[in-house]
């Protein structure tokens, strides 16, 4: 048996099939590329959900890794200091609105974290009825029960119920519907200013712009989801500046780490006052070599240059995409290298098309393929995508 063979033998007998994986097996890469165990390759734009954002086999990341593990030190507790912890919280809040920063292990965890932040608050005011979370249509927010409650999406949530209560639904860029629900009651709205999972919808500055006023005048948390669309993916390193709008706390996880599973929440002090000793914890988060490879990984990402090159190929992606002659082709939209090409059909058998075009594809809802790079992505990565989408597309 070949390991392609025995790998998705494997799979099938033994992993749990909350997953529909395609008939090969990634085994190495370099840059954009992948290569399956056969040897063919595939440039990715997926970039494992928006995670890999320096792509593959950076030297750079390797020795940040060798650097940390030279300490021999792989995992301390929370219970002990530890140097890179402390820097990278420091960096984050030099680059950021944030003051104080709490370090976990996923992007849910980060959610979870957020809303017992934000109840932590509303506790503090001793105001009992504001429990009220609002979140929007579309939203993702993650997949454990908190977070999965503030995730409006039936297939996600029904066979899980009862889920948190006082969960309240409002139609995204929609400032009558907000206006409508963050009332005295709320404790926390959460939104992503763009948004993945749901199908790349980016907030309107108008709308975050009303949130926000909305949370100042009721006293409500706000909270930016930006594990996806944050660190430097959409061209400046938080999508929300683009807006001018800030939060009371910030989200972050996928690209932190450029592949190690961290997770963050940035905060304001105001909030971070609210919290004391022993509220919240993690056994892993923020640990000694996550944590150092995340501050090689923001040192690199916040670059000025860095960020202008996320902006250029991002604007040559949308432009080369409009190009596309097909009737099947919606609408193209998003920011930097995070883009959602909408199809007037299901996207599954375009994605499945691409493996036989060397092209890793993911769908963000039903009809969205979203494209979400190494933010090492190049123009001629680009037209490579577009070549091939235009001949997919043609013979579909
Ligand atoms: C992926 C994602 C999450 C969940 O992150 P995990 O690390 O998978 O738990 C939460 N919010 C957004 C916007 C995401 O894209």
């Amino acid at each position: 048996m070949s390991v392609t063979e025995e790998t998705i033998h494997l799979e099938q007998n033994y992993v749990v099939q909350t997953y529909a994986r395609p008939p090969f097996v990634l085994a190495r890469g370099e840059g954009m590329t992948l290569y399956d165990t056969a040897g063919r390759a595939y440039k990715d734009w997926v970039a494992g959900i928006a995670v890999n954002a320096l792509g593959y086999g950076d030297a750079g990341i390797a020795q940040a890794i060798q650097d940390a593990l030279n300490s021999g030190i792989i995992h301390l507790s929370n219970l002990y200091h530890s140097a890179p912890h402390a820097r990278l919280a420091k960096h984050l809040v030099e680059k950021s609105f944030a003051d104080r920063v709490f370090f976990c292990n996923s992007g849910t965890e980060a959610n979870e974290g957020a809303i017992k932040f934000a109840r932590r608050t509303a506790y503090n005011q001793g105001a009992a009825h504001k429990v009220q979370l609002v979140t929007f249509s579309d939203a993702f927010h993650g997949r454990t029960l908190g977070s999965l409650s503030l995730t409006p999406k039936e297939k996600y949530q029904k066979p899980f119920h009862p889920l948190l209560p006082h969960v309240l639904v409002g139609e995204y860029n929609s400032v009558a519907s907000a206006e409508r629900l963050i009332t005295e009651d709320t404790c926390a709205v959460i939104l992503e200013p763009i948004q993945g999972e749901g199908g790349i919808h980016p907030a309107t500055p108008e709308f975050l712009q009303a949130v926000r006023a909305l949370c100042d005048q009721h006293g409500a948390v706000l909270i930016f989801d930006e594990v996806q669309c944050g660190m430097g993916r959409t061209g400046t390193l938080w999508a929300h500046e683009a807006a001018g709008v800030t939060p009371d706390i910030m989200t972050i996880a996928k690209p932190l780490a450029a592949g190690l599973p961290i997770g963050a929440i940035l905060t304001t002090q105001h909030i971070a006052d609210q919290l004391h000793v022993g509220d919240h914890g993690t056994t892993f988060g923020g640990g000694l070599l996550v944590t150092s490879v995340a501050q090689h990984v923001l040192e690199r990402v916040s670059q000025p240059e860095f960020l202008a090159h996320v902006r250029e190929v991002g604007a040559y992606l949308q432009e080369r995409l409009a190009e596309l002659n097909s009737p099947l082709v919606k609408e193209v939209r998003g920011r930097g290298l995070m883009v959602g090409l909408e199809l007037t059909e299901p996207v599954d058998r375009f994605v499945k098309a691409g493996y036989q075009y060397g092209l890793l594809l993911v769908n963000a809802g039903t009809h969205v393929i979203r494209l979400v790079p190494p933010l090492i992505a190049e123009k001629h990565d680009v037209d490579d995508l577009v070549d091939k989408l235009a001949q997919m597309l043609a013979s579909a």
